[in-house]
């Protein structure tokens, strides 16, 4: 991987990094409106705390999600800090073009990722 193309992921991930940031610390919000008592919190709009479960459920696996990306995503610029991005990390094979320009944060190559899934999945 050249220079350039370094410069163009850490950008697209820096700029990821900032979105899940503040997409986590909204939801965060949202979702201690939830869960605390009514009046607990008095600044917060009344219509987020009216809220039923399901869509507390629903906030709660989309910020586990996003954490979860979040941290791919430092992961990914930790290795590009150190030079060692574009490689998985399970068998430290070169990850595909392809691949990483779809998902600039994989951690595994194509090969490793379908075996950690269908191993998940047995
Ligand atoms: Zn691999």
């Amino acid at each position: 991987m050249n220079k350039a193309d370094q410069r163009r992921y850490r950008r697209q991930l820096t700029e990821m990094r900032e979105r899940l940031r503040s997409a986590i610390s909204r939801r965060a919000e949202s979702i201690v409106a939830d869960v605390s008592p009514p009046g607990e919190i008095s600044s917060q709009p009344t219509h987020i705390a009216d809220r039923d479960a399901e869509g507390l459920h629903t906030d709660i696996t989309l910020a586990e999600t996003q954490a979860s990306l979040l941290d791919d995503v430092e992961s990914a610029l930790e290795r590009l800090e150190k030079g060692e991005y574009g490689r998985c990390e399970s068998c430290g094979e070169e990850i595909s073009a392809a691949r990483i320009d779809a998902l600039p944060y994989a951690r595994l190559c194509i090969r490793c990722a379908e075996a950690r899934e269908s191993g998940e999945k047995a």
